[in-house]
């Protein structure tokens, strides 16, 4: 399909320029006497020329192509897509921070190694944790270094029967993928009638070959597991490890601690919960947070305080190794930080409680149209089907997520958790106003409605978008993003 505006090669005319040079002040060399004759080029590379203004509007143009949070409303469960604040980004702008040399001693990098050390001790105290290493780069990357962890512990007690890690069937997909890559075998645990952890299941699959748990509470239905001392004392009882997938621990800041649940081992997203920006690649932030007695296998190094003064501790006999290259994702700590000081412990809290309100005001207001697989209140999201919908129209959640669209939405998550029918998990976050709730339920309502009077129209949606559907398969494994000049 042609884009609807000129492409920037097609506007291109010969001596058009967007720059403009001083004259230079210095003796001219000319090509061949600073690079070698194989080096030079025979013809001139074939790059468009355009004026200024043609190149400002080309690349504001490609910027509005795509949805962001600063665009508009991105309800995509699990993803946490809340606001971030632009105050964060000042702070890691400052040059202090944002110029600093990886390699700069410790002397000169104190306040650098102080911000780190306050982020660990402000991820601990909001976990319930004793220690936190904040080398992982994504949450993905958190989870395959607690994981080690667990490896690592059970190993050093001489405990080398554990060779699987449970997981439920409501997980994250990342959860199995890391156990996996850690190397243990997956064991899936069912969920019971109320979206929660099978007891029954998990008595049956807990023995001394399990190394432990992920669990994600609340779970990717947005519910609550008030089970939780329970299955802590199960997998505990037969000495399993408790890790918790915090990816997106927003509905319990200061309201419930993951280690006060009994959780040994949990990562954060700092690029979901702590509001700073992510989505197409990173950078991201997974920090890990353990208890007491796993603390001697974090990865090294991690900050310490010593004397009043902070140092890298690389002296860890039975650290797992290093995650990630020099510390982590440092810029998006101190984005991290920032939000975390910003809105300090009842900042944290009330945003929080505002999630948990946000999902639970569209949940209701949607209830009469979509179906409720588990009958509760949510957390911080919730999963819905339209599978009435899909019953009598044909209309699919892809469809209603392709409309939504139009209305310049961005869509909830699609068909995950795999264990609801057409799941539509829709995580609107504390950030959005009443009226921007308001909106996206009318918009979900107006759907419903459209997909009984006009199913063809919801079913060949977008309508408005520069492109329709795309193979999204195809176009992540057979990306192709060079522009061929047409003969
Ligand atoms: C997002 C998410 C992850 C993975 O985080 P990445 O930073 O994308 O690797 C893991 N678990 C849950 C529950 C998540 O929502």
């Amino acid at each position: 399909m042609r884009s609807p505006e000129p492409l920037i090669f097609e506007i291109s005319k010969p001596g058009r320029k967007a720059y403009s040079l001083p004259a230079l002040d210095v003796p001219a060399k000319s090509l061949e006497d600073l690079l070698p004759a194989s080096e030079i080029r025979s013809e001139p590379a074939d790059l468009p020329e355009v004026s200024e203004v043609d190149l400002v509007r080309h690349f504001t143009r490609l910027s509005q192509l795509n949805h962001g949070v600063d665009i508009g409303f991105y309800p995509l469960g699990s993803c946490t897509m809340k606001y971030n604040p632009k105050i964060n980004e000042e702070v890691a702008n400052l040059p202090g921070f944002n110029c600093i040399h990886p390699y700069v001693p410790e002397e000169l990098a104190q306040g650098a190694l102080q911000l780190m050390y306050e982020f660990q001790d402000y991820l601990a105290e909001i976990a319930g944790m004793d220690h936190v290493s904040l080398q992982p780069a994504a949450g993905a990357h958190g989870e395959l270094t607690g994981i080690l962890i667990i490896r690592a512990y059970h190993r050093s007690r001489n405990d080398l029967k554990r060779t699987k890690i449970l997981i439920p069937d409501a997980a994250h997909g990342t959860n199995p993928a890391s156990a996996a890559l850690g190397g243990f075998t997956v064991v899936e645990v069912p969920s019971d009638s109320r979206g929660g952890v099978d007891i029954e299941a998990l008595e049956e699959a807990m023995d001394e070959t399990v190394a432990g748990l992920m669990l994600t509470n609340p779970n990717t239905l947005g519910l609550f597991d008030e089970n939780i001392e329970r299955i802590e004392k199960i997998v505990h009882g037969k000495g399993g490890l408790l890790y918790y997938d915090g990816a997106n621990a927003n509905a319990i800041l200061g309201i419930s601690r993951p280690g006060d649940m009994g959780f040994d081992v949990l990562h954060f997203n700092v690029h979901k919960t702590f509001g700073t920006p992510h989505g197409g690649g990173g950078p991201g932030s997974g920090p890990v947070a353990v208890k007491a007695f796993l603390e001697p296998f974090l990865p090294v190094p991690t900050v310490v305080l010593d004397n009043g003064k902070y140092r890298l501790d690389y002296d860890k006999p039975q650290t797992i190794g290093q995650m990630k290259s020099f510390y982590g994702n440092f810029l998006v700590m101190v984005k991290g930080y920032a939000y975390i000081r910003s809105l300090g412990p009842d900042g944290l809290r009330e945003a929080s409680r505002n999630a948990v309100l946000n999902a639970n005001y569209i949940l209701r207001r949607i209830l009469e149209y979509y179906d409720l697989p588990y009958d509760r209140h949510c957390k911080h999201e919730f999963v819905v089907s339209p599978s009435r919908i899909k019953r009598n129209t044909g209309v699919r959640t892809l469809d209603i997520s392709k409309r939504l669209l139009d209305y310049g939405v961005h869509p909830p998550t699609n068909y995950f958790p795999m264990i609801v029918d057409e799941a539509l998990m829709v995580e609107p976050t504390e950030t959005e106003s009443k009226e921007t709730l308001d909106y996206f339920a009318d918009v979900l309502i107006a759907i419903a409605k459209e997909a009984y009077e006009n199913p063809e129209s919801v079913k060949s949606a977008p309508h408005t978008t520069v492109v329709g559907r795309l193979d999204e398969a195809g176009a992540a494994r057979n990306l192709n993003v060079r522009w061929e000049r047409p003969e």
